[in-house]
């Protein structure tokens, strides 16, 4: 049975995992909104290190939304077919792309309205958009680690980022809601991992259900 656990006790475990991971931030790389965009595109299913690996030549390569919207697919997907789904990958980003050509100037929009209207972005992604190129915070980008490391923490029954983020707004005040993915995404890769959780080592483990955890550490 899923326990979820007080408002009280969230905001615990929140100032907890603001206290363990202060510097928690967006993990790839990127040097302008564009990139940014074309990076969190990218990343859906493979590990961040295999975007960061691939991006310095793309962002070398293609450098504005019109580059994208022209590029052979064939070199696009050559570039990036380290990640998973590159094909499909390269064909969303270049859509995405003409978009932003055709409707803006080939400037990335800046508000939620007008990202998720773009296809391949969801709110996660254009979440993760605002916040870290426009430092306007709108909402709470869940990952899969977020969402994993939510749901054991009885904060929420969600299990899609959209059921999660929604949840978490309810309940946690907006101060925190900039770094929290980022922190819960910390915890998730460092102890409450994916197959098998560190509860032992946890500095939640007083506060946590442990909500769908069959076997620990
Ligand atoms: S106590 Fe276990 S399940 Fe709960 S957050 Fe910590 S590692 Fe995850």
């Amino acid at each position: 049975m899923i326990k979820l656990v007080n408002q009280k006790t969230i905001l615990e475990g929140v100032k907890r995992l603001n206290k363990e991971y202060p510097h928690a931030k967006y993990y790839l790389n990127w040097s302008n909104p564009l990139e940014l965009l074309v990076a969190a595109m990218l990343s859906p299913q493979v590990r961040d290190e295999v975007v960061n690996a691939c991006t310095p030549k793309l962002f070398a390569k293609y450098k504005t939304a019109k580059d994208y919207a022209e590029a052979d697919l064939k070199e696009f997907i050559e570039i990036i077919k380290p990640i998973s789904f590159p094909a499909m990958k390269a064909a969303r980003i270049q859509k995405a792309c003409k978009i932003l050509v055709e409707k803006y100037g080939g400037k990335v929009p800046d508000t939620m309205e007008e990202l998720i209207k773009i296809p391949g972005i969801g709110r996660k992604t254009a979440g993760t958009i605002l916040i870290n190129a426009f430092d306007k915070v709108e909402n709470i980008p869940c990952d899969t680690h977020a969402i994993r490391v939510s749901f054991r923490l009885g904060w929420t029954r969600g299990k899609t980022g959209d059921e999660v983020e929604k949840d978490l707004m309810k309940l946690i005040p907006k101060e925190y809601w900039k770094k929290l993915p980022y922190q819960l995404k910390a915890h998730g890769r460092a102890i409450c991992k994916a197959p098998i959780p560190y509860c032992s080592k946890c500095f939640l483990n007083d506060i946590c259900p442990k909500n769908g955890v069959t076997k620990k550490y």
